[in-house]
C-alpha cells in the first residue's frame, strides 16, 4: 500500500537492514506459533519495570512525585499481585489461544515467519514509521468502537470490562490487567490492524512493540514532559487515560484524541 513512498525513500532502506537480517536469522524462534503472545508479556513486564522503579522510589524522591498524575502510592505488594493476575491468563488462556491461531496461519500459508522469509528487504525508516503510524490509528478505531460498546452495554462491561476498571488509580503493570476476553480481543486487534494496513512484517513487530509501550504509558499515572503526548498534541496520553479509570466514562480511545472528540465523549483531563 505504501509502495510509492517506498521508492521515494530508497536511500534511508539499509538503516533496518541489519535489524531485519538479524530476525530473519533467528527465523526458526520466530516460527514457534506461541512467539508473538511470549513476546507480547515479556515486553510488557519489561516496559513496565522502568516504572516500578519510579513507583518506589517516588514516596522518597520529591522529584518523582512532582510528575504523579494521582496521589495514590504503588507498592511492591499491588505490582506482584498484579503481575500473579495477569500471569495466570496468559498460561491459562492467552498462550494456548495464540498457539491455535499461530497453528491455524501456519496451516493457511499466512504465518509470520513464512511472509519474513519471503521478504529480504527491510522496509526503510520512513515506510516502517509510516506503516507503525497507520496500524496505530486503525487499532485506536478497533478499541474505540469495542471499548465504547462495552461502556455502553451493562452486561458486557459487567463480564468483559469491569476488570479492567478494577484499577481505579493504575500503575504500568495495570494496562493489561484485564478479562481473559479483553486480553485476546486486543492482541487479536492489534494482529487485524497489521493485516488491514498490509505491512511490512518489520514494521509488524515494531507495531506492536510500540502498542505494549503506549499501553503502558497510558497507565503508568505519570506525566511526564517528554511523554509521547507532550510532543504530539494529538495523542492524550496517561492523564487522558487516567481521567477515563477515574469516572469509569468518557474517553475510550487508547491513544489519539479524535475519535472521542468527534463523538463528543471527551473529558477533561
Ligand atoms: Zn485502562
Ligand atoms: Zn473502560
Amino acid at each position: 500500500m505504501l509502495d510509492g513512498v517506498v521508492s521515494l525513500s530508497a536511500c534511508d532502506a539499509p538503516l533496518l537492514q541489519p535489524v531485519w537480517d538479524g530476525i530473519r536469522e533467528r527465523s526458526g524462534v520466530r516460527a514457534a506459533p506461541l512467539w508473538s503472545a511470549c513476546l507480547a508479556f515479556s515486553a510488557h513486564v519489561l516496559f513496565s519495570t522502568l516504572f516500578l522503579g519510579l513507583d518506589v522510589l517516588g514516596s522518597r524522591v520529591p522529584w518523582i512525585s512532582r510528575y504523579r498524575i494521582h496521589g495514590k502510592p504503588v507498592t511492591v505488594r499491588d505490582w506482584f499481585r498484579c503481575l500473579a493476575r495477569i500471569s495466570w491468563k496468559y498460561a491459562l488462556c492467552v498462550l494456548p489461544v495464540s498457539a491455535c491461531i499461530g497453528f491455524t496461519q501456519t496451516r493457511s500459508g499466512f504465518a509470520q515467519h513464512e511472509r519474513a522469509a519471503a521478504a529480504a528487504t527491510a522496509p526503510s525508516l520512513l515506510v516502517a514509521c509510516l506503516e507503525c503510524f497507520s496500524c496505530l490509528l486503525v487499532f485506536d478505531t478497533f478499541f474505540f468502537v469495542a471499548h465504547y460498546t462495552m461502556h455502553r452495554i451493562p452486561w458486557l462491561f459487567r463480564i468483559f470490562h469491569q476488570p479492567h476498571h478494577m484499577n481505579r488509580h493504575p500503575f504500568a503493570l495495570a494496562a493489561q490487567d484485564s478479562s481473559i476476553t479483553e486480553l485476546v480481543s486486543q492482541q487479536l486487534l492489534a494482529v487485524w490492524s497489521t493485516v488491514l494496513v498490509g505491512c511490512h512484517p518489520l514494521s509488524e513487530i515494531l507495531f506492536h512493540l510500540l502498542n505494549i509501550w503506549l499501553a503502558v504509558e497510558d497507565h503508568c499515572g505519570y506525566d511526564f514532559p517528554w511523554a509521547l503526548h507532550r510532543l504530539l498534541p494529538c495523542f492524550g496520553g496517561a492523564p487522558f487515560h487516567q481521567a477515563h479509570h477515574q469516572r469509569v466514562t468518557g474517553n475510550y480511545a487508547p491513544y489519539f484524541t479524535h475519535w472521542d472528540l468527534i463523538f463528543g465523549t471527551a473529558i477533561n483531563t
